[in-house]
């Protein structure tokens, strides 16, 4: 007779500890997802403002680039921006000449503006903070 409730309770347990697992599933599921989703938010948003963060160091350069007139190679030496005495190649097309590293003066470069100028003294490669298309 106590076999027989006790089977009775077991059962009854038992559909209830399905119904908890059913629903942890449930829950667990949905955690899952608003995870996965957590995640990739917040990747894109750390991606965005990346992206915010580099335009703005660009931006930033390149507006020190203009107000300075110099730029600096990795090894310290100054790089006129605006004097015409220094002779430079464009990086896109390979055109040399005398004048701002920053503008390639062959009327059919694809990248009139130059994105990367190199070093009139070690012929290093220095960024310009401008978009080169
Ligand atoms: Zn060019
Ligand atoms: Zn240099």
């Amino acid at each position: 007779m106590s076999s027989h409730k006790k089977q009775g309770h077991r059962s009854h347990s038992k559909s209830l500890i399905g119904r908890i697992v059913h629903g942890a599933l449930f829950i667990a599921t949905f955690a899952y997802r608003a995870l996965v989703l957590g995640v990739e938010g917040v990747f894109w948003l750390v991606h965005g403002l990346w992206s915010l963060g580099s335009l703005g160091r660009q931006a930033y350069h390149a507006a020190h680039v203009a107000r300075t007139g110099v730029l600096r190679c990795p090894d310290g030496h100054v790089i006129p921006v605006s004097a015409g005495s220094i002779v430079h190649a464009c990086s896109a097309c390979g055109f040399r000449y005398r004048g701002s590293p920053l503008r390639c003066p062959n009327s059919e470069c694809e990248a009139p503006v130059a994105s990367v100028v190199s070093c009139p003294t070690c012929s290093l490669s220095v960024q310009s903070g401008l978009r080169g298309h």
